[in-house]
């Protein structure tokens, strides 16, 4: 509890003291000895009025504050005029006076606010706490002198040095030093991470057990900790449409109850029906009754704990609208290249044409792809083992989709797919090995091809498999890699549906399609990369993005974000999703149901405002216990 919270505990602590010490002195008949009647009245009156504004001035103030304002329609509002009509029953001097209920609903109303405060606050807490990543310093080695400064300050390319028990506070390389990685807070993986020189560290690990020396690759501001950060704190702006339906009815329901309060107080005693003290009262009751608290705070609290639980388990949902969304996904493309595989390719073979040297062929495709991000252009660069001289290529392009060109050592070299082969009108011939053929022309001489296979993620089957049985009706894969490729993967993996040889545009097109297909209601999601996806990612309903591999603009542009590219994460964020769509509407129909329940007893003068008050306190309270397990990851 925070400092506020606990002065505001300890004020509803004393006025529960004095009202019940109120409740002793009249139930033992002391005033009526004292003051005689109608004295006694009114000295009661007293009594219980001191507990009332000690626990409520501050609701009191609220509802005048809003009505002079002119919106006086919310649960200050309910709450004050119902506990103030109580008490002034004692100008009813002919029924029983009110004046114990009237401070119960304040001091109850009290209660459950608190409790609401509090469980909004633990779940930012424990968001926060999965969040606490954010480091507070960087240790620069300056003239053989550790000096801790601020991240933002650390350039690209500096050294800095991450002692035990640290967190990465920048993306880099390690360049000295053994040691274990806990990346739990980033991925919800609790298997720790070994990592030596020559290994990436992502900011927000924790280093366990060795001192490591790294050389920065990024500035903070880009680091996957300043990124991830940022994407938390604008998660709560983007409302499920469960959410803004909930703001919407309080607004039109809370009028209208005080309408049907002031009807149901009037009307009856005005046609002869009975006193008006017994209807008026009926009218009170039906107020409390019909405080939202429950449905108001419940919903909100259920999709921030569904962010929060997702979070734990290393997936970053954007907003609560994306939750709501993936809980009703039934179609699921995936991109192939870093996404189902590891995005790092063996070279297969090397097919040189006669008289050629195969190394020749290695040499100039490594050399041309030098300025490519993409994960073959990458996996050829690994494959070669000479040194690469960046002075030596000029106009290096990249054609996505198709492969690149560049100019080596004054030759045109291009490396890529058929397509970019018949774009050049380059002669080329087939390979009969199953893989993804890079033909390599230099000068506009065919001088070979480079054979590639990509290795299938280890969980990617698994990953289709949850998808199926979380009652996901097709999984899609698009690639723009050769059909007998894209066939045997998804065979291994049991995907559904294999649409190969696209082009980026063409993934965008097929997208449109299935989209079109959908059925009312149902969603789908798109998964990728991002390496030269992101329209396609704007497009889904859903754009998952992976997160420690995918571009930038894959982050930017997707809606959730896997910390650890997994594919398996997608049916457990699904299962986040329904689990908190479930919660969401159990707290509706739960709310709701109690609350018309009581409202038609309170209307046919069965329940008491002791009912009214318990119902509404009680709800919300089992409400928000029901919301906060939203919070727990399975
Ligand atoms: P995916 O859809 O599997 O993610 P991309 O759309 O990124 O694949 O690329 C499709 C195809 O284009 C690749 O299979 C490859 O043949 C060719 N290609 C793309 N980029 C390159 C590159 N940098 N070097 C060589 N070939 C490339
Ligand atoms: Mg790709």
């Amino acid at each position: 509890m925070n400092k506020k919270q606990k002065r505001w505990r300890n004020r509803i602590i004393i006025a529960l003291a004095l009202f019940a010490a109120a409740f002793a002195v009249e139930e033992s008949g002391l005033l009526a000895t004292l003051f005689g009647t109608p004295g006694d009245v009114y000295a009661s009156f007293v009594l219980f009025f001191v507990p009332y504004l000690i626990a409520g001035y501050k609701t009191l103030l609220e509802a005048a504050r809003n009505i002079r304002r002119g919106d006086p329609f919310d649960e200050a509002f309910l709450m004050s005029v119902a506990s103030l009509g109580a008490f002034a029953m004692v100008f009813f001097p002919d029924t029983d006076p009110h004046m114990a209920e009237g401070a119960a609903v304040m001091l109850f109303y009290q209660v459950g606010e608190l409790f609401q405060s509090y469980a909004v606050g633990q779940s930012r807490k424990s968001i926060a706490a999965m969040m606490d990543i954010a480091p507070e310093y960087a240790n620069v080695e300056k003239d053989g002198e550790l000096v801790e400064v601020d991240p933002a300050e650390v350039a690209v390319g500096e050294t800095i040095v991450v002692k035990p028990g640290e967190r990465v506070p920048i993306d880099g390389v390690v360049t000295d030093g053994v040691s274990q990685l806990d990346t739990a807070a980033l991925t919800g993986e609790s298997v720790p991470r070994h990592v030596e020189p020559g290994a990436d560290v992502i900011s927000g690990c924790v280093n366990m057990t060795g001192v490591l020396r790294v050389r920065t690759t990024k500035p903070y501001g880009e680091s996957t900790v300043a990124r991830i950060l940022e994407l938390v704190e604008n998660a709560s702006e983007k409302k499920a449409r469960t959410e803004n339906f909930i703001t919407r009815f309080a607004r039109v329901y809370t009028p209208a109850v005080t309408l049907s309060a002031l009807a149901l107080a009037v009307i009856p005693p005005l046609a002869g029906m009975g006193a008006w003290s017994d209807w008026i009262l009926r009218g009170l009751t039906f107020l409390v009754v019909s405080c939202p608290c429950a449905l108001v705070i419940s919903v909100p609290l259920s999709f921030f704990g569904g962010i929060g639980g997702a979070s734990r388990l290393g997936i970053l949902v954007k907003g609560s609208n994306y939750l709501e969304l993936l809980a009703h996904v039934d179609t699921v493309v995936f991109d192939k290249t870093g996404t189902l595989t590891s995005g790092t390719f063996n070279v297969v073979a090397i097919h040189p044409e006669a008289g050629v040297d195969p190394d020749y062929v290695l040499s100039m495709a490594a050399h041309a792809e030098s300025f490519s991000d993409h994960p073959i252009a990458v996996s050829v660069r690994a494959a070669y083992s000479g040194e690469i001289d960046r002075e030596r290529i000029a106009e290096a392009r990249e054609e996505s989709g198709h492969g690149v060109s560049a100019r080596v050592n004054e030759h045109l070299v291009l490396v890529g797919n058929d397509k970019l082969m018949a774009e050049h009108g380059a002669a080329w011939h087939d390979c009969d090995l199953t893989g993804t053929i890079l033909h390599v022309t230099v000068d506009d001489e065919y001088v070979g091809h480079i054979v590639i296979a990509d290795v299938v993620k280890e969980d990617a089957e698994k990953a289709i498999r949850d998808l199926h049985a979380a009652g996901v009706r097709r999984c899609v894969m698009l690639t723009g890699d050769r059909q007998d490729v894209a066939e045997a993967v998804a065979a291994r993996l049991g995907i559904d549906e294999v649409r190969a040889q696209l082009l980026p545009q063409d993934k965008v097109d097929a997208v449109e399609r299935l989209l079109a297909g959908e059925k009312n209601g149902a969603r789908l999601a798109f998964v990728g990369d991002g390496i030269n996806d992101a329209p396609v990612l704007m497009r889904a309903d859903v754009g998952i993005a992976m997160g420690a591999m995918g571009s930038d603009a894959a982050i930017e542009a997707a809606d959730v974000v896997l910390m650890d590219d997994r594919p398996s994460k997608i049916a457990q964020a699904m299962r986040v999703a329904r689990k908190t769509m479930r919660i969401v509407w159990q707290n509706i129909v739960f709310a709701i149901g109690v609350k018309v329940l009581i409202l038609v007893l309170a209307a046919f003068g069965v329940a008491n405002m002791w009912l009214a008050v318990f119902g509404d306190v009680g709800v919300a309270m089992i409400a928000i216990l029901n919301a906060m397990r939203c919070m727990r990851a399975e």
